[in-house]
């Protein structure tokens, strides 16, 4: 049997109790979506699209970002399907745009 011993320090941090606290910007965790579309075509693809796993699995492949659900395999690349290009994932996601966009 094992003992696990959990040890605390007696020192906490040093807080200066001048009242000045910051308080961060709440931003929401991960909600922003970013644009996809195709890098080579700019093909946008629709949450109906599938793709095809070499499995036979087919789904949204956006949805799981680039992964079979059914074979876990991890597609680095997908295949557009307009422009049957292949392309990095990441490479599909919009890079995010300052506040002033159009
Ligand atoms: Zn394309
Ligand atoms: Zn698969």
């Amino acid at each position: 049997m094992r003992k696990v011993e959990l040890r605390r320090g007696p020192e906490e941090e040093e807080r200066d109790g001048t009242g000045g606290i910051d308080v961060e910007q709440r931003r929401p965790a991960k909600d922003r979506r970013r644009r996809i579309r195709c890098p080579k075509c700019g093909y946008q693809p629709v949450p109906s699209d599938r793709w095809f796993c070499e499995c036979g699995h087919s789904w949204n492949t956006f949805d799981t970002r680039g992964r079979c659900p059914a074979c876990q395999k991890q597609w680095l690349r997908t295949a557009c399907l307009r422009c049957h290009q292949w392309s990095l994932h990441e490479d599909w996601y919009e890079p995010e745009e300052g506040p002033n966009s159009g």
